[in-house]
């Protein structure tokens, strides 16, 4: 059996396309399924999920998760690793050959995004998900925050800000008329990469409004990367 980590579109990609079992953490409660068999919750840290490996015959692990959840990366790198099952990461390429001349800030993490978002702009457009947000509410009065589902704590938000909940797909016009809507100044975004989430950049860029992007974080060392479906595909066969 193959296991793909997955909550992505690229792990959904995979899942149509390969017989395997696919995992999600059950972090939204109604999550876009993948086809085929699907699991749902954390495994319990690497010894979880190592076990996990060993009693269910997995026989290579396709770490299909999102470029910023490292934390399940990182498990399944050490989780392979003890039992010995081959582990491929397949992570879609970043936006850093998209950066457009002056207006594109980089920064290593959501602090640093707060406050350089404070210096740029007065009313802040947030895509970089829920769990980021207490992060940004310490530093930022005026805010457009974007998530896929609220948290129970979200009543506590400051006064100027305005959650949207939405999970896409997302147009140019539609981004274009929320940026304007809200007179947004500056847009704040993690390195997601691909073209699902990126309307939203070429409509700063088209009303040539500042733009903030968090780097990702980088991937455990010693893993064969992939950046795309084909070839995720490829290296299964090659098994
Ligand atoms: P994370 O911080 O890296 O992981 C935290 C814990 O969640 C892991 O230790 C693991 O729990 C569990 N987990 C995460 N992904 C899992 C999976 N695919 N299957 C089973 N358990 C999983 O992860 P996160 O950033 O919260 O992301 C959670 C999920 O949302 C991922 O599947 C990711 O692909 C998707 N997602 C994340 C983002 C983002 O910006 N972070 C955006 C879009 C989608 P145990 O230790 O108990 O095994």
């Amino acid at each position: 059996m193959i296991l793909l980590l997955g909550g992505t579109a690229e792990a959904r990609e995979l899942a149509a396309r390969t017989p395997v079992l696919s995992s999600l953490a059950g972090r939204v409660s109604n999550p876009r399924l993948p086809e085929g068999e699907v699991r749902i919750g954390g495994f319990g840290g690497v010894d979880g999920l190592a076990s996990f490996l060993s009693s269910e015959g997995v026989k290579a692990v396709v770490d299909a998760t999102h470029p910023f959840a490292a934390g399940i990366s990182a498990n399944a790198a050490a989780a392979c690793a003890r039992v010995g099952v081959p582990l491929l990461r397949l992570e879609r390429p970043g936006w850093s050959d998209l950066a457009q001349a002056g207006r594109w800030h980089w920064v290593d993490n959501h602090e640093d995004a707060a406050w350089l978002a404070a210096d740029l702009g007065e009313r802040v457009f947030l895509s970089t998900g829920r769990q980021s947000l207490p992060v940004f509410e310490k530093v930022l009065p005026v805010v457009v925050a974007r998530v896929v589902e609220p948290a129970v704590d979200d009543a506590l938000l400051p006064e100027g800000w305005l959650l949207l909940l939405d999970r896409g797909p997302y147009t140019l016009e539609g981004e274009l008329a929320l940026l304007r809507q809200h007179q947004i100044d500056v847009v704040v975004t993690k390195d997601s990469g691909g073209d699902y989430t990126r309307p939203k950049l070429d409509a700063a860029d088209e009303l040539g409004i500042e733009v903030i992007v968090v780097r990702r974080p980088p991937p455990p060392a010693g893993v064969d990367v992939v950046s795309s479906v084909d070839a995720a595909v490829d290296w299964l066969a090659a098994r």
